[in-house]
């Protein structure tokens, strides 16, 4: 569906908990979140009559997302019956991979149709550093098996100056020897990530660049979202840069966010939007529903305005575990 501002809107990210089996140090304090009481979590029947609702209005991508997604109890379900509804073209996960290479098979067989996968480094004491738990191996093992069951992934590492800036060149080395996507993002300032300091995709270039020679844009599109791509010519894969900060994509914006707790968040900046919860709990219609999503996503703002937001109001005070990246 088109926004006020023209703009294309057919992507939902969906968090389904606020659950997290990881405690990255951008994301979440050691003692992790007050979580959401189970009562306010949104059932699997309220997520898929969501999902029919936007499907009508156009929206043809989802993302699974979370808090850890695949913490969440029948998960593979949800999926399968996301998969099947009209108009949905694709449903993707995005993930921090603990649980993963258990869960492949099941995936592959719901029809998952790519998966992201969060990695920062691939030194497993630095792993442990950024996210507190020792468990490198298992989201090591789960790339090598996707790989093989030929679902598309892509390793998203947030590129973070105090921590990875040396590991740059190597984890993007994954895509030079497999069929696979590396892609950087810009760390934003929300969050615990207000206290790292991130680092540019024009730096994460000339890392790139001195280490594998050059590379060319793309313009081919290769995901649901503002991800520019580039690839050099001794690579399997793309590399893409996500440039939330240096580079703000907001005037193409496709996408609007579903929290765990049933809030249709219209941009990641701002903490406005509609409290879809409490209107299914209503006896809403579902053509009600309908108008009022379309209302509200007609009315996306404009944009996210990260470094000079002190006179704004509706600024968003939740961590990204708990709007779900
Ligand atoms: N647990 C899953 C995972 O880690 O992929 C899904 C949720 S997580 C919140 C989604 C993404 O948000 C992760 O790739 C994570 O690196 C990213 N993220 C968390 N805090 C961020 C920040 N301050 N700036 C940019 N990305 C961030
Ligand atoms: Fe968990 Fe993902 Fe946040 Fe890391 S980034 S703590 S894996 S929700």
């Amino acid at each position: 569906m088109i926004d006020k501002l023209n703009r294309n809107i057919e992507y939902i990210r969906i968090s389904v908990t606020d659950r997290c089996n990881l405690r990255c140090i951008y994301c979440m304090s050691e003692e992790g979140i007050e979580n959401i009481s189970h009562e306010e979590i949104l059932s699997y029947d309220e997520i898929i009559r969501i999902c029919k609702c936007v499907a009508n209005l156009g929206i043809k991508r989802i993302k699974i997302t979370g808090g850890e997604p695949l913490v969440r109890k029948d998960i593979v379900k949800l999926i399968k019956e996301i998969k099947l509804i009209n108009g949905i073209e694709e449903v993707t996960l995005t993930t921090n991979g603990v649980l993963l290479y258990e869960m492949a098979d099941d995936l592959y067989e719901a029809g998952i149709d790519a998966v992201n996968i969060s990695l920062d480094s691939l030194d497993r004491e630095k792993f442990f550093k950024i996210t507190r738990r020792d468990k490198f191996e298992n989201v090591f093992k789960a790339i090598d098996k996707l790989i093989d069951l030929n679902v598309r992934v892509k390793i998203n590492c947030l590129a973070i100056k105090e921590h990875n800036f040396d590991e740059i060149a190597k984890i993007a080395g994954y895509s030079k020897y497999n069929n696979i996507d590396v892609r950087f993002i810009e760390l934003m300032p929300i969050g615990y990530g207000k206290k790292y300091t991130g680092i540019s995709n024009d730096i994460i270039l000339g890392l790139l660049e001195d280490e594998y020679g050059s590379f060319k844009k793309v313009s081919e599109k290769r995901g649901n979202g503002p991800a520019v791509y580039y690839k050099n010519d001794y690579f399997k894969g793309y590399i893409g840069l996500i440039s939330a900060i240096s580079n703000e994509f907001c005037e193409t914006c496709n996408r609007v966010r579903l929290t765990a707790n049933g809030f249709l968040k219209l941009c990641l900046h701002y903490n406005k939007g509609i409290d879809l919860k409490e209107l299914l709990r209503s006896n809403i219609t579902d053509e009600e529903l309908e108008n009022t999503i379309y209302k509200a996503i007609r009315n996306k703002p404009l944009g996210h305005n990260f470094y000079n937001d002190s006179n704004i109001e509706n600024i968003e005070n939740k961590s990204m575990v708990q709007i779900g990246g």
